[in-house]
């Protein structure tokens, strides 16, 4: 765990005035924008331009190394770094994202984010200092607590959240009243089959709606896609959306380079083919794994952990699925 003391607080005092957040429909989105200012719509602009020229071409992820923390980031390309469950850094070109990372007490059976790792999400030091982004794919305890992500909004101005209204909500609750802090929680809920892309800090992410489970839809669930230094990183939460929720989202086209997806999308032959047709990742990151205390029947149809990641490989050959918090995984993109 790295530390820097002092390191945490960043110099802007009005995080609107460094982050611009874009709202602009890329597929059909029938969600009104917020209202925004005139202010905002010249952020808007120059957003837009930046992006446009930001555009990289699709490009071939590799397995760099599992090394140096320090370096591949600066060298270009994407460093997903594994927090908990489905929780992950993304660092690329200086700027961090966190997805699902920000919980405490998690649900049994599952991992936990460490203390000491959690303090320094929430402390935005050490290799946290540069987060833009906290993700939350929805509000159950493995992938979310409303504590830690306002203390990590409270020490880190720069950084938004993004995340399901219901998740949203829970954070305004805990922040005070009069805080500026609220301009920096976004609650997001595009209906089925339409997507929202958002750029934050020069981080484009297209949020998708991807509902938890047939047995309850009263949970939102969000997926998200984020190109980060010409590396395009899939994100999909806890679902259990089938082919047609997948297949008006065009994913299959994208190129996708990294994917982390629950293990259940792995072993389960309905679910595999949402993967083989539907995604079509060059690298999948198996994600959501049980630990390996959790009673047998979580390691259904292998029985223990190893038996799980073995039947995962063979399913899918060449899926990583760390285990190890903090385990860093460096993606490049091709030609660089
Ligand atoms: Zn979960």
């Amino acid at each position: 765990m790295e530390t820097e003391p002092g390191s945490s607080l960043p110099s802007t005092q009005f995080p609107v005035r460094s982050t611009a957040i874009v709202y602009h429909p890329r597929r059909q989105v029938d969600v009104a924008p917020r209202e925004t200012s005139i202010y905002m719509r010249q952020l808007i602009v120059v957003t837009l331009l930046l992006s446009l020229v930001a555009q990289v071409q699709p490009l071939a992820a590799q397995v760099e190394s599992a090394l140096d923390p320090a370096t591949a980031g600066d060298a270009g390309g994407v460093e997903i770094t594994y927090i908990a469950n489905e929780g992950f850094l993304l660092v690329g070109e200086d700027r961090g994202v966190l997805v699902d990372a920000l919980f405490d007490v998690g649900v049994r059976g599952y991992p936990r984010v460490p203390e000491e790792i959690r303090r320094g999400l929430e402390g935005s030091s050490g290799r946290f200092r540069n987060v833009r982004l906290i993700l939350a794919s929805h509000y159950h305890a493995d992938h979310f607590a409303a504590g830690p992500v306002a203390r990590a909004l409270e020490n880190n101005t720069a950084a938004i959240l993004i995340s399901t209204e219901q998740a949203a909500d829970r954070v305004r609750q805990v922040i005070p009243e009069m805080s500026t802090m609220a301009a920096r929680v976004i609650g997001l809920f595009p209906p089925q089959g339409k997507s929202q892309t958002v750029t934050v800090a020069g981080i484009r992410v297209e949020v998708f709606n991807l509902h938890h489970g047939r047995d309850r839809p009263e949970i939102h669930n969000l997926g998200f896609l984020l190109e980060i230094a010409g590396v395009k990183i899939l994100h999909i939460g806890d679902t259990e959306a089938a082919a047609e929720v997948f297949a008006p989202y065009g994913l299959a086209g994208e190129t996708i380079d990294v994917a982390l997806l629950p293990y259940w999308y792995l072993l389960h032959p309905k679910w595999q083919g949402v993967v083989r047709d539907h995604i079509r990742p060059k690298q999948i990151v198996a994600m959501h794994l049980p630990v390996a205390e959790a009673a047998g029947s979580y390691f259904e149809p292998a029985g223990n952990l190893p038996g799980l990641l073995a039947a995962i490989d063979a399913a899918f050959p060449g899926t990583l699925a760390p285990t190890r918090p903090l385990e860093t995984m460096s993606f490049r993109g091709e030609g660089e």
